[in-house]
């Protein structure tokens, strides 16, 4: 049975093209930089995100932390926000991996304050501090929601004041720019270093990428190889990576459209507590007056009608639109959310 997936766009599989363009690709020992597929992404990547360099590394927090790892001495502090994918969804790494402290500041909406941000900032020699060494921020939010801009610039420049590097989480970075309608350019300038997952919305099978300036990836190439990322004939998986960014990226609408469909019919639904103006990208987070024990029947009774879904979250769900979801599975979705809550009522 094929399943209808809104888990995540993380369980998008390759497309025909990427299939074929892996069968054909060019590879070599990547370790040497030999391998000219490799090399052919790192050089797109670079140019999209307006970076002198870029790295391919296998997953999104590889890349995250390797960005750490490589920008921060131990013992040094990191400013983000409480609600980053750095701080809650990857395992403790900054304290493992770079070994550093993470100063977090709570957001609203995704959003910090860039006064909050200043006040973070440690000041002076008092030996008591520990080092202020990287600023993060994270568009499109995981949330669902996409940073203004002015938000970053601000934050940006006073990282600059500072003299301190900022890392963008740009995991879905074209669904942000997607949202903006602008290029990735706009984004990316008001960051030192990015990381970009080619496995989300774009399709790839595996990979993410970590861009910079020259010496900053050339740091991160040796900081790679000791986190047992320096992969061999990596060619394979970058070949899917550039179809992911020269023919995916202008999908991602279609996404963001479906997205908006399925919030707009789940609106409609009574026992249901939606934000429309919260659907920036792909992602649809709601409310459901559920019980407990509704909020496990509710992922088998989907999973019986051809539906893979995550269990709510307290209360709260995503539903994740992708490439591999059209608009009459968005229709059967909703239907299917309807029949659940009035079996239940
Ligand atoms: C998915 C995601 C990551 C991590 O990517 P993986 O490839 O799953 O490790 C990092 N940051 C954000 C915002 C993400 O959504």
């Amino acid at each position: 049975m094929n399943y209808i997936d809104v888990r995540s766009d993380t369980v998008t599989e390759p497309t025909k093209a990427m299939r074929d363009a892996m069968y054909i690709a060019k590879v070599g020992d990547d370790v040497y930089e030999d391998d000219p597929s490799v090399k052919e992404l790192e050089l797109l990547a670079a140019t999209i995100t307006g970076k002198e360099a870029a790295l391919f590394v296998p997953s999104g927090t590889f890349g995250n932390q390797l960005a750490l790892f490589t920008h921060c001495k131990r013992g040094s502090e990191v400013i983000l926000s409480d609600s980053s994918h750095i701080v809650v969804h990857e395992v403790g790494a900054a304290s493992v991996i770079a070994g550093v402290q993470l100063r977090t500041i709570d957001s609203i909406d995704g959003i910090i304050s860039p006064a909050d941000v200043l006040k973070r900032i440690r000041k002076g020699n008092d030996i008591h501090f520990p080092e202020t060494s990287l600023i993060c921020m994270e568009n499109a939010h995981s949330n669902g929601r996409v940073i203004p801009l002015s938000n970053m610039s601000e934050i940006y420049s006073i990282a600059k004041e500072y003299n301190l590097p900022v890392h963008l989480d740009g995991a879905r970075l074209f669904n942000a720019s997607t949202y903006l309608n602008k290029d990735p350019k706009e984004i990316t300038k008001y960051c030192d270093s990015v990381m970009f997952c080619l496995s989300k919305g774009l399709c790839a099978p595996v990979g993410s990428i970590l861009a910079g300036d020259k010496d900053f990836i050339r740091k991160a190439r040796k900081n790679r190889k000791l986190m047992g990322g320096g992969l061999r004939q990596s060619g394979f998986l970058a070949a899917a990576g550039i179809v992911a960014l020269n023919d995916m990226v202008q999908n991602l609408k279609y996404d963001h459209e479906n997205a908006k469909l399925l919030a707009q019919e789940l609106s409609k639904i009574p026992q249901i507590k939606i934000n429309l103006k919260d659907v920036h990208i792909n992602m649809v987070f709601f409310e459901i007056d559920l019980d407990d024990n509704k909020s496990e029947e509710i992922v088998g009774f989907f999973y019986e009608n051809g539906i893979k879904i995550n269990p709510p979250e307290d209360g709260e769900m995503r539903f994740v639109t992708n490439y591999w979801v059209d608009k009459n599975d968005i229709e059967k979705i909703v239907s299917t959310l309807k029949s659940f809550i009035n079996r239940h009522r």
